[in-house]
């Protein structure tokens, strides 16, 4: 078997490092530590075809002894990056404990990305931890990751999993794995909260400019760039919540170093999709007192937001009284940023393709009756995609009834006709989602070496918003004794 880093080979795959033309006290360049048997266990090759991520000349051996960190390609200097955060509300200083990125890959439309590997060995800022991670929770970054992306949201990618062949040592022995992941970039939050912390504004500047050059190219032509990225950044993450919130997806751990400024979702610890619509749904073990839990998804967004901007207090020109209350100011305007897109969100759910003031009602008036009722989320708005009143003893309510008619009354007032407002809510309500207790079957399987219900489940979330027969045990809500209630961040 081959594993060891030195493997003499003609592999040359060379990925660049613009990230660490940055100041040297946000990355540090290392490699991945080996592992002892490493196996591929999945390797998505539709992505590697999509981003130009051509492998074809190495052999499987190869391409494996690569996404397990053991051979490191000519011309390719990987690195972990530094960051901080504010985890549950406390500021830690924390970085990339388990993850290296091996570098930085263009795309054919000339996108940067970065290709990193998560469970690869200690690095500088793995405090206590080993640096690895076990098999099921990369399994379950795979599923979810790619169940988003299908669902049409910003994501991290993942592009394999590979099984170390060594064991992790958790609360009990876990088979470990590393993830290959594809980001926009890992800038996150904490990465500014990092910066600015070293008490040199020259380190922050250099970010700021960087991730101006990256993902925010229009902004270099602006006056005032720490506003203007606020700016853009407020109006990003509102985006990628008002999508998390229209498929009842729960991130579980929104500290500020998981919130990535490329826009995407990242870091899939304990997340989970709810079931039954209840706003205070929360899954993660480690979440007790529901800091993270559905509803309140939007207002720490909002608070994240904050701590970026007082990373960036340093970069702003003018008074600092001034600046302070202009940033406020801009903070505020989350609220209703976030509003407008959550209820046109909500209204196309529903048909419409405007909202109107008095729509609002609607929305919540059915969101009310959901809640009151523990009606599936995912069914309810898939169910509601007919044009006959759904079946079920649950839809035979007076109170669905009342609901029901308003909305038919509601939708006739839609100029393009009924048709194109179910075009509409087919776009945007799924038909499939990774239901938990399907993620749960799919990693215990794996964890015992059936991978089948894991690709099927692959197989199921590609095409989500294409309803059919073939779906019906996915789309089922767990029985009483198959429901998940708690997920665990693994690490
Ligand atoms: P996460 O909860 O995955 O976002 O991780 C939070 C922090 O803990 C990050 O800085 C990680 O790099 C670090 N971390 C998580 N698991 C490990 C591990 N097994 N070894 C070292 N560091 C880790
Ligand atoms: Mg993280």
């Amino acid at each position: 078997m081959l594993s060891s880093q030195n493997y003499m080979t003609d592999f040359n795959f060379p990925l660049e490092g613009t990230y660490t033309e940055l100041p040297d006290v946000l990355f540090s360049k290392l490699s991945p530590t080996p592992v002892s048997q490493p196996k591929t266990i999945i390797f998505n090759q539709k992505l590697a075809d999509e981003i130009g991520f051509d492998l074809s000349g190495a052999s499987e051996e190869v391409r494996t002894l690569f996404f397990a960190g053991n051979l490191v390609p000519h011309g390719t200097a990987p690195f972990a990056q530094a960051y901080a955060g504010h985890q549950f509300g406390n500021f830690t200083v924390l970085g990339d404990g388990r993850a290296i990125v091996l570098g930085e890959h263009r795309t054919p439309s000339g996108n940067r990305i970065d290709l990193q590997l998560k469970g690869s060995g200690r690095t500088s800022y793995s405090r206590g931890g080993d640096g690895r991670a076990a098999l099921g929770p990369m399994l379950r970054e795979y599923i979810i990751s790619e169940a988003m992306h299908a669902l049409g949201i910003p994501t991290t990618r993942s592009l394999a999993v590979v099984s170390t062949g060594e064991t992790v040592y958790r609360e009990t022995e876990l088979p470990g794995a590393i993830l290959a992941r594809i980001a926009g970039s890992h800038i996150r939050v904490g990465t500014f909260e990092f910066a600015s912390l070293q008490g040199d504004k020259a380190v922050t500047q250099a970010l700021l400019d960087y991730l101006i050059d990256r993902h925010f190219p229009k902004i270099k032509e602006k006056e005032n760039q720490p506003f203007a990225l606020l700016e853009a950044v407020i109006h990003q993450q509102a985006e990628l919540i008002t999508h998390w919130m229209r498929v009842g997806f729960i991130h579980g751990v929104m500290n500020t170093d998981n919130m990535a400024l490329s826009g995407e979702t990242i870091d899939y610890g304990p997340c989970a999709f709810m079931d039954t619509f209840a706003p205070d749904t929360v899954f993660s073990s480690i979440d007790h007192k529901g800091r993270y839990a559905y509803a309140n998804q939007p207002y720490i967004a909002q608070w994240n937001l904050a701590r970026l901007a007082e990373s960036l207090l340093p970069l702003m020109d003018g008074k600092k009284e001034e600046i302070i209350t202009m940033a406020e100011e801009l903070l505020n305007s989350f609220e209703q940023i976030y509003k407008s897109k959550w209820l046109s969100m909500m209204g196309s759910k529903l048909g419409l393709s405007e909202v109107g003031k008095e729509d609002e009602k609607l929305i919540t008036d059915l969101l009310d009756w959901m809640h009151k009722n523990s009606a599936d989320f995912t069914n309810t708005f898939l169910n509601l995609c007919k044009e006959e009143i759904p079946e079920g003893v649950l839809y035979a309510s007076e109170d669905f009834q009342n609901w029901h008619s308003r909305w038919q009354n509601r939708l006739s007032k839609e100029e393009q006709g009924l048709e194109s407002s179910f075009a509409l809510m087919s776009l945007v309500n799924p038909a499939v989602i990774p239901r938990n207790h399907k993620v749960e079957e799919a990693l215990q399987a794996g964890e015992e070496g059936n991978f089948k219900p894991f690709h099927d489940l692959l197989n199921t979330l590609e095409k989500p918003y294409e309803d059919s027969d073939h779906l019906l045990p996915y789309q089922t809500p767990p029985e009483p004794g198959e429901k998940v209630l708690q997920t665990f961040c693994g690490t």
